[in-house]
């Protein structure tokens, strides 16, 4: 069984998510990295968080590295602290995921993600169960750094015009959800001048307001403080803050594809390059490279697969429509907090977020996903009638099929048993008549691959 999923291990607390499992993944590390180096341990707000945290400590110490409690920190934090001070790191955390949940998240030394290689390896090393553990008086020197989040905000504001967002005092109303962004964001924006008003910034693994993942209907009182208040913008982090979703200055939320987009408008007008993302990004990204003159690389879902490309190529921005964006001047992976200040370094210039989010490409975009018996099968079958329809597929990732006037794609889930349909087009109709289509031709292909 694949222990790793698209970010990391993932479960239920004390069902899968044990103790045990959290000793023996940092044993793996250990055992993966020879018995040498240094790896920097921290965990997001979840309740089990502290548990599995000594518990990885522990597994760590015993193969003989070197342990950096960082405490309770964001995802992009502990990240940032590990590409500068140590050959390793291991998060606690389930990011958006439901209350009951936590996971294992190991980072590279360079601070991006664990690669799917290095992955494999150590789940290898964890099932074969054999350990590089060391005698007694090689066990791991432990310490603690409580100034990783300091440290991460202050590497923020260097790269960021910070004058010119403090010159303009932008009123900010911020939803942390609760989650391990409640001790960055506010403390971020004040420090860039802002007025801030909270909203979820205590640090509560019981997440008694809403679930850590930042859908619209999950942001009503945000959207209603945002516009009584009279602020200029509205922020929501998921769990571990490596994601940002906003709200325009009249309480309304910006479609993730939109900031994607924009960011991408505003790098690309400073820094040309290449730019990167999912092929289940929006059009607006093709068309934004075109007006630029500027090469897009689409990859597979999955933010590490855009980091990596990012490497690659050298680009100079990339991101997925999510609220997942990639800053490689900062840090090669998602940074909630930084993409939030890069907004406001665009809107120093007197724009408001709502004219920026105008400024781009108008699509619709429709997602959804059906259950799948036979998730292989009915993507062979579906491969098949695809080629047949005369449009250009790409297969990056599941099916891309390019229409004239718009896209859809179908991929199988990297966790769940569901196949996730998406479509794009210029208008609402177009998009859910392709959407139409794509479920349709997910539902004759499972048929066949079911009497099959
Ligand atoms: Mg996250």
């Amino acid at each position: 069984m694949a222990l790793f999923g698209t970010n990391g291990v993932r479960g239920i607390v004390n069902e899968y998510i044990t103790p045990e499992l959290a000793v023996n993944l940092a044993r793996s590390l250990g055992t993966y990295m020879g018995s040498k180096g240094t790896v920097a341990i921290g965990c997001d707000t979840r309740i089990s968080g502290q548990m599995l945290k000594f518990a990885t400590i522990s597994g760590a110490l015993s193969t003989g590295l070197t342990v950096i409690d960082v405490g309770t920190v964001p995802t992009p934090s502990i990240q940032y602290y590990v590409r500068d001070h140590a050959d390793a790191g291991i998060v606690i955390t389930a990011s958006h995921n439901p209350r009951q949940y936590n996971g294992i998240k190991f980072i590279a030394g360079d601070g991006s993600e664990f690669s799917r290689d290095g992955e494999k390896d150590i789940e290898k090393i964890y099932y074969a169960g054999k350990y590089s553990i060391v005698s007694w008086e090689k066990t791991g020197n432990f310490s603690n750094d409580p100034g990783v989040n300091e440290y991460y905000l202050k590497n923020i504001i260097n790269s960021v015009n910070a004058e010119a967002i403090r010159s303009r005092r932008f009123k900010v109303v911020v939803d942390t959800g609760c989650g391990a962004g409640s001790l960055t964001l506010p403390f971020l924006l004040s420090k860039l001048g802002c007025q801030v008003l909270t909203l979820e910034a205590q640090p509560d693994g019981t997440f008694p307001w809403r679930n850590p993942e930042p859908l619209p209907e999950a942001l009503t009182e945000l959207t209603k403080l945002v516009k009584i208040t009279g602020a200029d913008m509205g922020a929501a982090h998921d769990g571990d803050a490596d994601r940002v979703v906003l709200i325009d200055e009249n309480g309304k939320f910006i479609n993730a594809e939109v900031l994607l987009a924009m960011m991408a408008k505003y790098i690309l007008e400073h820094d040309k390059g290449p730019i990167v993302t999912p092929v289940s990004s929006s059009q607006r990204m093709a068309d934004i490279a075109k007006d630029a003159d500027i090469k897009l690389y689409w990859t597979a879902v999955g933010s590490i697969n855009v980091a990596r490309k990012m490497m690659e190529v050298n680009a100079v921005f990339g991101g997925e429509g999510n609220g997942g964006l990639i800053f490689p001047k900062h840090q090669y992976c998602r940074d909630g907090a930084m993409a939030c200040v890069m907004v406001l370094e665009i809107l120093a210039n007197g724009k408001k977020i709502s004219d920026l989010a105008k400024s781009v490409p108008e699509y619709f975009n429709a997602k959804t996903k059906v259950p799948s018996k036979n998730i292989q099968a009915t993507m062979e079958i579906v491969k098949q009638e695809a080629s047949g329809l005369g449009f250009k597929i790409d297969t990056t990732d599941g099916i891309k099929i390019w229409y004239e006037d718009g896209w859809v794609l179908i991929r199988p889930s990297g966790t769940e048993p569901i196949l996730r349909v998406f479509a794009e087009a210029k208008t609402q109709d177009r998009t859910e008549e392709l959407m139409q289509e794509g479920l349709n031709m997910v539902k004759r292909a499972e048929k066949v691959s079911i009497c099959e």
